[in-house]
């Protein structure tokens, strides 16, 4: 159809780039924080016979209450404190959905997970921008100025920060939390990565308390394959997000492998504990190579070649090796973002990158 016949397209959406990180054919795959492991091989076989035994022809449960209620329990919380969605992706689309919309705001403290900017602008929902401070930590006196400037409606946090890597201790989410008492703002924190650090907010989650804690099956869970993410948050938020959701947004199978491998909670963590090492390893590898390197609580570290970081992205393709290229976006000139890989893969990212550099 020729274009100005074409029947148009929102063009509020179409000011933000969309967020996609290209997917190359490479043997070493470092650029979007999936786990480098599948899940263990038992997993896979609970799973499928798990499916066996799905009624096809009947809508699943839905308000997916096994699965929550195995979520809520690694959290000694009931099911009812737990929402789930297609990945946290969606449960922050659901949250701008419920909270956010046409004349109302959110807030992000750049630099940040693009999605939360992005998600916010899909729901017609304004962006208000905060900065980070020098090294990418919160910074408490701006979060102050954005709440009272901006009146945001939703404040993200996203704890440990992607792309640069640190984690906001749960006394820094309670100073939020006390700055934006009796002015009926929603706080976020993403924890996608929340399993890779010390310490995380979900222990501040109360029913008085406007917090959520967003978590995800595709890292530390091994699922990226699946989209399945899920919050935590006091019940009458939940209740509301289900309100807001597609009816039976989460399918039979999804719930199914959700409630399968939380039973392989050793597995996983032990899995989160070897990536953990490495990340040490890969830290002081990277330091060793003379190249500007941040401390990370995830499972990435954020790293600044001397010279032309495009070139050296590039040069790490000619070796078939993938990272994040994040050279072009706000305060982040000439960075890149490595994702922790299995001990081999990150041998080859390291000779690929002395070689590159
Ligand atoms: N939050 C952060 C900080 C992320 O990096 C990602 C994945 N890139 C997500 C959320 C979304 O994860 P998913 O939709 O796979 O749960």
């Amino acid at each position: 159809m020729s274009e100005d016949l074409r029947p148009l397209v929102r063009d509020d959406v179409a000011i933000r780039e969309g967020y996609h990180s290209p997917q190359l054919d490479v043997d070493v795959r470092l650029s979007t924080n999936e786990s480098p492991l599948p899940p263990p091989i038992e997993f896979t076989a609970a799973v499928q016979a798990a499916v066996g035994a799905i009624d096809w022809n009947r809508y699943p449960d839905r308000y997916a209450r096994e699965l929550r209620a195995a979520i809520g329990a690694r959290y000694d919380r009931p099911g009812e404190q737990v929402y789930v969605a297609n990945g946290s992706n969606e449960v922050f689309q659901t949250l701008l959905l419920t909270f956010g919309g046409p004349e109302r705001r959110a807030a992000i403290f750049e630099p940040t997970y693009a999605m939360h900017g992005h998600i916010a602008t899909m729901t017609g929902t304004a962006v208000v921008e905060g900065q980070r401070g020098p090294d990418f930590e919160l910074d408490l006196a701006e979060v102050e100025r954005v709440v009272s400037e901006e009146d945001p409606h939703v404040l993200f946090l996203c704890s440990p920060n992607n792309p640069t890597g640190r984690s906001d201790p749960p006394e820094t989410v309670g100073q939020v939390l006390d700055m934006v008492s009796g002015r009926r703002i929603l706080v976020v924190v993403d924890e996608a990565y929340g399993q890779f650090a010390a310490t995380s907010a979900a222990g501040l989650i109360a029913d008085e308390v406007p917090l959520v804690v967003t978590r995800t099956f595709s890292k530390t869970w091994s699922m990226a394959a699946a989209r399945l993410g899920y919050l935590l948050g006091p019940r009458w938020i939940v209740d509301e997000l289900f309100e807001m959701s597609l009816p039976y947004h989460v399918d039979a199978v999804k719930q199914a492998a959700g409630v399968a491998a939380l039973e392989f909670g050793d597995a996983m963590n032990a899995r989160i504990s070897s990536i953990v090492e490495e990340r040490g390893r890969m830290f002081a590898a990277l330091g060793d190579l003379g190249v500007e390197v941040w401390p990370s609580d995830s499972s990435y570290i954020l790293f600044r070649p001397a010279g032309d970081a495009r070139a050296v992205w590039q040069g790490l393709v000619d070796r078939s090796v993938l990272v994040r290229d994040c050279s072009s976006w706000p305060r982040l000139e000439g960075c890149l973002r490595v994702t922790i890989g299995s001990p081999v893969e990150n041998d080859r990212f390291l000779e690929a990158l002395a070689a590159a550099l």
